[in-house]
């Protein structure tokens, strides 16, 4: 049995940069809590994207969660979200006993669309906040949003999870909004295992977010709280991880750049083949290649082709206004996300893959075409 090419999985440095700061963890006992691994991470990572100040969390699920809370969103507040994204976006929303609308994508981004988002704003004005995301490394139209936003005065959160390199007109995703939100999860395009960061401008928020997330823990001898607080702070171990993988995060975006280029070359010209979208002031890191398929081979064929050959891909994300759980709650567009999660797929995008695991995998989804 041939081993599994994977969609995405953790890639540590050649050099053992990671164990390097581990390593000194555990020599100077900082395993838990807090320490100089944690506090380098927040100063390196807020370097690498030009953020003034960052919290490094346990997740980025996490992260969503304290900027809604930073934002002041609480209870009956609506929040605009996109439907095409991952659960963990949403999910904090209702965390906050907040209220969701989903806003359907465009087929220039795929991600939040302008147009959707406008309405969104008519049909509902008294909105708190509006989290953008930039799936799969492609970055949503921010100079649209960020206007839409600033015209009505509302906080801009950006999910960057799947983004981290990634720059929109040279400037990095997740620095646009009010606070920006990365993950460390283990299939992101760097991992700590699983962690996550929370940045802003504003130190103020960036600090309070520390202090929820140590058990909102006031200053004084005794335990004392006077607001709720959770177990949300990244670990002194984990955070040497993200240390030593922030070193390569440039390296991982070229491989997986390359990933992308190779399929487009291979895969392009293929009878109803449409490659994820391309914009001239988007610079994507390309964590997964995704494309739409428009003729007679459907996504499932592919996925099942590859199956058989012990290939990993998936469906592109369902999206949330479609889900049983959020079933409910109101959605402004016109199907695009819909049809994009109908037609698409990505495809494995792994940075350990070989030469000769990309070219099996071009070859069994060519193989569907001959
Ligand atoms: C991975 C991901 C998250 C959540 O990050 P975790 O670190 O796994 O909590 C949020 N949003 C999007 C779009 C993601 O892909």
């Amino acid at each position: 049995m041939t081993e599994k090419i994977l969609l995405s999985s953790p890639h540590m440095s050649d050099e053992g940069y990671e164990m390097q700061y581990v390593q000194e963890a555990f020599d100077k006992n900082w395993i838990a809590p807090l320490g100089e691994n944690v506090n380098e991470f927040e100063n390196e990572l807020a370097a690498k994207v030009g953020a003034k100040s960052a919290a490094a969390l346990s997740s980025g699920t996490a992260a969503i969660h304290l900027a809604l809370k930073a934002a002041g969103v609480g209870e009956g507040d609506i929040v605009f979200c996109p439907s095409l994204t991952f659960s963990a976006t949403a999910n904090p929303i209702i965390y906050q006993n907040a209220t969701p609308v989903f806003i359907d994508s465009d087929y220039e981004t795929w991600n939040m669309s302008p147009e959707a988002l406008e309405e969104a704003f008519e049909k509902y004005p008294d909105v708190k906040a509006v989290i953008v995301v930039h799936l799969y490394g492609l970055s949503a139209d921010l100079d649209k949003i960020v206007d839409v936003c600033n015209k009505h005065n509302v906080v801009l959160i950006e999910d960057a999870a799947e983004s981290l390199g990634t720059y929109y007109k040279g400037q990095h995703t997740g620095t646009f909004g009010d606070y920006g939100v990365f993950s460390f999860n283990g299939n992101k395009i760097i991992t700590t295992s699983g962690g996550g960061m929370l940045v802003s401008a504003n130190d103020e928020r960036v600090e309070k977010a520390r202090f929820w997330a140590t058990q909102s823990r006031d200053k004084a001898r005794h335990y004392q709280h006077s607001e709720l607080g959770y177990n949300y702070r990244m670990s002194n171990v984990v955070a040497g991880i993200g240390r030593g993988q922030l070193k390569v995060l440039e390296k991982r975006v070229a491989q997986k750049r390359l990933i992308y280029e190779t399929y487009r070359q291979e895969l392009g010209s293929l009878d109803g083949v449409q490659f994820m979208p391309a914009n001239k002031w988007d610079e994507p890191n390309r964590w997964l290649s995704a494309l739409t398929l428009h003729g007679q081979i459907r996504p499932l064929d592919v996925i099942e082709a590859l199956e058989k050959e012990n290939i990993d891909s998936r469906p592109i994300w369902k999206p949330m206004h479609l889900q049983p759980f959020f079933n409910d709650y109101d959605f402004i567009g016109d199907g695009v996300a819909e049809r994009l999660f109908e037609n698409g797929l990505c495809l494995p995008s792994d940075t350990k893959m070989t030469e000769e695991d990309l070219g099996k995998v071009i070859k069994t989804i060519k193989g569907l075409w001959s």
